[in-house]
């Protein structure tokens, strides 16, 4: 016989009643039927992003309906998962904000600022700061979040009060975090990153949940040899570095993907890039440089090491393999297997044999020019001629963005594909004139080894597209091309549904099985984060964060097309469901036309402009955009009046007076260098005008000519 699938949901829910949030533990987490809720960053601890639900499917989500909306006016970038636990939602917002709010309508019940911005002033890590978070763990009525400077907290999940905190790293190093912390065995783990930000080792640790006391600290890159060895495994590692990269930092950054596997009780760390990209800097004379750029697993308890995968030896090219670990099982070759599914910045999709490390098949997934392949006997990749940079300077695919990045894939076990969020770009890598002597790593500077990126990325530079991966054929099976590039996370379910938003502003629902566009819905802003699906009395629902962020606001043309400009489209929480009732709120057109700032009589001093490059590309570039085009992080300095004004910049940089709206003040630097990034600016404004004949522009009213 055959049950229509909303009545089986009911029944189960009726038969079973989920377990109480205080008896949220591993078995909980590890669960695949959740009764409705979504209980850790990857639902499960798979981390496969796929939910047994199927009251929504491919025969009905044409109906899918706004039920409820929950605007977030202090919000700019939105990243995270939302987790469901007993009909509770927990979501981070901008700034490690956590909100707990009724999963059935949105209620508010409790809101946690940890205050970020607050206890950043004054100090250079807010240079770094979007605001990105990527959720909160779940673990017996506490709820975890890690926070951008560096504290880890325990909250009760009943009220959101703070039960314990601890500084992870201290506040003035180059770390921050923007991960969600993972929880298992009474324990809490959180890395961070900072790669880019200054001559650091990154590492993980694991905290008592109960407590906040420090279980285990494992590094990813050996120190100094002077002081000694953490273990045996850093011993091992720093036989593959050379010189002395210490002094540089060495960088492999946990900065996303941790995922917990309870058959063998370990942790998968997904390892972060070098400190600085160049390894000519960072380990003149090559070597592999272990643990940077793969998979490292860690016993659970101990965080002692088991085995590594390496996929990018000698990472050249901010390679990093944040990009989220999948656990399944599926017969590989005639054997059934446990293994891991990875697809990281470097464009290959790794299958492991999660028992050993051992490599099953690794294939490109998008556009690779760096390697021709990975050889199945060494487990190495072979590199391409041109990967390396024979002449100094060079386009190599993918580009530091990566064919994917941390946006989450999903797998579907049904079907066997993976949903991967793909995008292409050719990376511009420039060692010329690098001299490594003299190179240093100036905290919460852009540190790569390489020359800064002067130019734009234009429109036609990338390309995104959703990608579905046939795991076992090791080939695509179909693909949505899209429009722009940095598009969200997946999630996939049992109703044969994929679900992704789009950096242009739509969430998408598709046949899981061929891709066919099925609905779709107009979010009025860029969505980077993750869809979840969940259910609440028998009712299912599809939630996302839309707000548009993180690398985004690295900015350039590519990511400013879309028209999400600062301050201009509202963040929201989106939720779906079959009966939904809600009016979709207004939203704002994309805001593609910029007025910009330009006084025609006005002389541009060149000579000054050039010096000012430098400073704004080391300093500025972060939030107000590659070119001085910005994508949203920060206003758009060409159509600043404020910026057009040199009395009122330098006032600005000096005093900091926007620092509680994310501004960082620059006290460092003096009058003339101001003056030397004002230049640049101006200069950048002509061209722009000068470049698009359809931007207009206005004189700087007020500006005083120096
Ligand atoms: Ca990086």
């Amino acid at each position: 016989m055959n049950i229509p699938a909303h009545l089986s949901l009911c029944c189960v829910l009726a038969v079973f009643s989920l377990p109480a949030s205080a008896e949220i533990d591993g078995n909980a987490i590890a669960a695949s039927d959740q009764g409705g809720d979504w209980r850790a960053y990857g639902r499960s601890y798979s981390e496969q992003r796929f939910s047994p639900l199927k009251q929504i499917n491919d025969g009905n989500v044409d109906q899918l309906k706004l039920d409820w909306y929950l605007d977030m006016p202090d919000s700019k970038a939105l990243s995270a998962t939302p987790l469901i636990v007993n009909g509770v939602m927990y979501f981070t917002a901008s700034q490690s904000v956590v909100m707990a709010v009724d999963a059935t309508n949105g209620k508010l019940l409790w809101r946690y600022d940890p205050e970020v911005i607050q206890r950043l002033i004054d100090k250079k890590p807010s240079r770094f700061n979007w605001g990105s978070n990527r959720g909160v763990a779940f673990w017996k009525g506490k709820v975890y979040v890690a926070t951008f400077d560096g504290r880890l907290i325990a909250l009760d999940a009943d009220n959101g009060k703070e039960i314990w905190s601890t500084q992870t790293f201290p506040i003035g190093e180059p770390r921050y975090i923007t991960g969600a912390p993972r929880a298992f065995n009474d324990m809490v783990i959180i890395g961070h990153g900072g790669a880019e930000a200054g001559a650091i080792r990154g590492y993980v640790t694991a905290y008592d949940a109960l407590t906040g006391a420090q279980k285990w600290r494992t590094y990813i890159v050996p120190g100094n040899p002077a002081d000694g060895y953490e273990s045996e495994a850093m011993k091992m590692a720093a036989a593959t570095w050379r010189g002395d990269w210490w002094i540089h930092g060495g960088g492999g950054t946990v900065w996303n993907s941790m995922t917990y596997d309870p058959t063998y009780n370990r942790v998968y760390l997904g390892t972060g890039n070098g400190a600085p990209w160049n390894q000519e800097v960072r380990s003149p004379g090559g070597g592999d440089n272990l643990f940077l750029c793969g998979i490292l697993a860690l016993d659970a308890d101990t965080g002692e090491y088991v085995w590594h995968y390496q996929t990018t030896p000698g990472e050249n090219w901010d390679y990093n393999d944040a990009m989220d670990i999948v656990m399944a099982e599926l017969e590989w070759e005639g054997k059934p297997r446990k293994v891991l599914l990875h697809a990281p910045k470097n464009g290959f999709f790794y299958v492991l044999d999660r028992a050993d490390g051992k490599l099953l098949g690794a294939e490109k997934f998008g556009k690779v020019t760096w390697a021709e392949r990975v050889d199945l006997k060494t487990g190495r990749p072979v590199e391409t001629p041109e990967a390396r940079l024979p002449e100094g300077v060079g386009v190599v695919y993918p580009s530091f963005y990566g064919a994917h990045n941390w946006q989450a894939m999903s797998y579907n076990p049904d079907n066997g594909l993976s949903y991967i969020p793909y995008q292409e770009m050719g990376g511009e890598y420039d060692k010329r004139g690098i001299d490594r002597e003299r190179w240093r790593a100036d905290d919460f500077k852009f540190n790569t080894g390489f020359q800064p990126y002067r130019g734009d990325i234009g429109v036609a530079d990338v390309n995104s597209a959703l990608l579905a991966w046939d795991v076992k054929r090791q080939k695509p099976a179909w693909r949505v091309k899209l429009p722009g590039f940095w598009n969200g996370g997946t999630v996939t379910s049992a109703g044969n549904l994929v679900f992704q938003g789009t950096s242009g502003g739509r969430l998408h629902a598709y046949s899981a099985d061929r891709g066919l566009p099925l609905w779709s819905f107009d979010a009025g802003v860029g969505i980077s984060a993750p869809p979840v699906i969940y259910a609440v009395k028998g009712k299912q629902y599809i939630a996302i964060l839309a707000g548009w962020g993180g690398v985004a606001y690295l900015g350039s043309t590519a990511f400013a097309q879309h028209g999400w400009t600062y301050g201009t489209h509202p963040r929201r929480l989106l939720v779906f469901s079959l009966d939904g009732k809600a009016t979709p709120p207004p939203i704002k057109p994309p805001q593609t036309q910029l007025v910009l700032v330009d006084d025609s009589k006005q002389s541009i001093d060149e000579a000054q402009a050039a010096v000012g490059q430098d400073l704004y590309l080391s300093m500025c570039i972060g939030c107000h955009g590659m070119a001085v085009i910005s994508a949203g992080g920060a206003p758009d300095l060409r159509a600043s009046k404020l910026a057009a004004n040199l009395d009122a910049f330098r006032q600005l940089l000096h005093t900091g007076a926007l620092q509680s709206r994310g501004m960082p003040r620059f006290q460092e630097l003096n009058p003339r260098e101001m003056e030397q990034i004002y230049w640049f600016i101006r200069q950048r404004a002509r061209e722009s005008l000068a470049e698009n004949a359809t931007l207009t522009a206005v004189g700087a009213a007020g500006a005083s000519s120096p």
